[in-house]
């Protein structure tokens, strides 16, 4: 139990047919359950009221809570899961900014910046909650002020000093000097790299490989300028394991990564640790849940929470189950 304070909102995990947890977790107050980036419950398990998907990484499993009529994400989520996934998504969408009705409870989404159509959910229960789910953030500065937070913690390990990093712009701006080819993850890092080339100036035609491409277009519209398929005579952007299939004398994995053979430049779609510490800051909660990812850098990121005095959990510490 999330309790305390006459509070009555509980976090619950699915037990999964091989008896391990589902992904994520659902968030049980009043009378509804919202399920917060899982996938889709079997017929048999306790169905969720909703499945608020914050964005459309795999790792936010998107993939099967799509084929729900309940699940919710906005229109640039739905239409990236349908690209990745080549499914109709068959539930409701909205646009980043929009409050919504999901189950008679009135639900404001926010922008966060990690993906095109990333989004954060927030909702104040009947006792006047105000609930705050985060998914992956790299900007937190449209998030609003809450009592019960749910936050991510990619980079949330305080003693990890890869988690404290800055954007390398001025390498980027760089390589944008030379005829470069940079490996991108389609879905997220390809179109950060689009937007920064434009922003940056660079007005010719970029190319991409297939899947890139599509999602480009279809994400960014006009704002991705003028597009094409791979090309050697012009700059590109393609996943990183066709980064070799490309003629270029200037390659760039754009990660944090530092286990590649290519040279890096570093572009993250994340907070890091500061950021994050900046980011609860900002929305003040009394309490948090660290939900993603499941494991040591979650459990981390609590622990030095509750010593700042903050009542934490983590995923990993949930103690209420559903079949
Ligand atoms: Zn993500």
């Amino acid at each position: 139990m999330i309790a305390g304070g006459g509070r009555c909102l509980e976090a619950v995990r699915r037990i999964n047919s091989r008896g391990g947890c589902a992904p994520h977790l659902s968030l049980r107050f009043d009378s509804h359950l919202f399920s917060i980036d899982t996938s889709r419950a079997p017929k048999a398990s306790v169905q969720p009221d909703a499945y608020l998907i914050t964005h459309a990484h795999s790792d936010h499993y998107g993939k099967s809570a799509m084929l729900s009529p309940r699940s919710i994400a906005s229109v640039q989520t739905a239409r990236a899961l349908e690209i990745r996934y080549e499914r109709k998504y068959q539930g409701s969408t909205f646009e980043v900014g929009e409050s919504i009705d999901v189950d008679g409870v009135r639900v404001n989404t926010h922008p966060t910046g990690h993906t095109i159509g990333s989004t954060s959910f927030s909702w104040q229960t009947e006792s006047g909650e105000r609930v705050l789910v985060t998914g992956d953030v790299k900007d937190y500065s449209h998030l609003p002020k809450c009592d019960f937070l749910v936050m991510e913690a990619n980079y949330g390990d305080p003693y990890d000093p890869s988690c404290i990093f800055e954007d390398d712009l001025a390498a980027f701006s760089e390589a944008l000097e030379t005829n470069a080819c940079f490996g991108a993850y389609a879905f997220g890092k390809a179109q950060r790299a689009v937007a920064l080339m434009r922003a940056m100036g660079y007005k010719d035609e970029i190319g991409m490989d297939e899947k890139s491409l599509t999602l480009t277009q279809e994400l960014m519209g006009r704002a991705a300028g003028p597009l094409t398929v791979v090309d050697a005579s012009v700059m590109n952007v393609v996943t990183p394991w066709n980064l070799c299939q490309v003629k270029s004398r200037h390659k760039y994995f754009l990660t944090g990564r530092n286990d590649t053979s290519y040279p890096t430049i570093r572009l993250s779609d994340h907070l890091d640790f500061r950021g994050l510490m900046r980011m609860i800051e900002h929305v003040m909660p009394e309490e948090v849940l660290v939900y993603h990812p499941e494991g040591v850098r979650a459990n981390l990121l609590a622990h030095h929470l509750q010593e700042c005095g903050l009542e934490t959990t983590s995923l990993g510490l949930i103690e209420s189950f559903v079949r």
